[in-house]
């Protein structure tokens, strides 16, 4: 099976889509000799099926170091069982694991953060999680951040994106750091579907049945992702055509405009598009 329509028998499928995310990996900057990578490994399906992958392409760069790195946000009924997936996966590959917990960096587990105010779980996460990955990827010494944002997670960060008329959001490119101050982040499965990525992990072996996070449901990304879902079912290649816009947007755009608004927020001088990063700002609200 693949998006294309053809049909491919399990090996070839395997190696069309490893084919593929190996493409994104060698084009020039994502992937550099002695380069140490800190993937992002939640547990679920996209994290899981990136560290398979990545674990599978390093005997071609054996200079090439990987750290599994889990963010425990503190999400009670859900976050146990994924953590144990995570570990499992990483012990069974023999990658190094390392673990952030919201409690150690901000005192509080996500369900107290955003008790009261539950809507809103997934944009007070997403900032928090972000800051955590980079303060555990500095911790490690990593060179680059991998995350298993796949192609519909990107799509629909495109459609959210216009949706709340944010043009700057949208033309971010923070692949390359930003005025090189700033940990490059990496998305090699945003070249595949969420549908092929779950199809590599049954086929694999590694495909585990998890809980749903209870706040998903509340979330903008939610209703964007059901009505891309009916689009591609009528249209297909929705999704694929929403990133290559954004793409040829960026690419039509001087980098610096591209990286414009990444500088060190004034407080904690993390990557920010304003005075102030939107990590502190959520700690000021949170405080109030
Ligand atoms: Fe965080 Fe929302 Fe994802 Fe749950 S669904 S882990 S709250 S971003």
């Amino acid at each position: 099976m693949e998006d294309s329509c053809e049909r491919l028998c399990s090996t070839h499928f395997c190696g069309d889509l490893e084919t593929r995310v190996r493409s994104y990996m060698e084009f020039p900057g994502r992937v550099s000799p002695r380069d140490h990578i800190a993937v992002a490994l939640s547990g679920g399906k996209d994290s899981s099926a990136l560290l398979l992958l990545l674990h599978g392409f390093q005997p071609a760069w054996p200079d090439v170091e990987l750290t599994a790195v889990t963010v425990d946000e503190g999400i009670g009924g859900y976050r146990e069982e994924t953590m144990d997936a995570a570990s499992d996966l990483a012990a069974t590959l023999g990658v190094r694991h390392e673990i952030v917990a919201f409690t150690d960096l901000f005192g509080k587990t996500l369900d107290t953060m955003v008790k009261g105010r539950e809507n809103r779980a997934c944009t007070i996460c997403g900032v928090m999680r972000r800051n955590a990955l980079i303060h555990a990827a500095r911790r490690i010494g990593a060179t680059k951040i991998a995350t298993g944002h796949n192609r519909d997670d990107e799509a629909q960060s495109v459609l959210m994106n216009v949706f709340r008329g944010d043009l700057p959001r949208l033309l971010q490119d923070s692949s390359s750091g930003g005025q090189g101050c700033f940990l490059p982040r990496i998305k090699p499965l945003s070249v595949v579907s969420e549908r092929e990525i779950l199809t590599y992990l049954l086929v694999r072996g590694f495909y585990r049945d998890l809980p749903e996070c209870p706040y998903s449901s509340s979330a903008l990304r939610s209703t964007v992702r059901v009505l891309l879902e009916n689009f591609e079912e009528r249209f297909p290649g929705t999704s694929e055509n929403l990133v290559m816009l954004r793409g040829s947007l960026r690419q039509s755009l001087p980098r610096s405009v591209a990286e414009r608004g990444l500088r060190p927020c004034r407080e904690c001088g993390e990557s920010s598009s304003g005075e102030i990063c939107q990590t502190c700002r959520i700690q000021h609200l949170l405080q109030d």
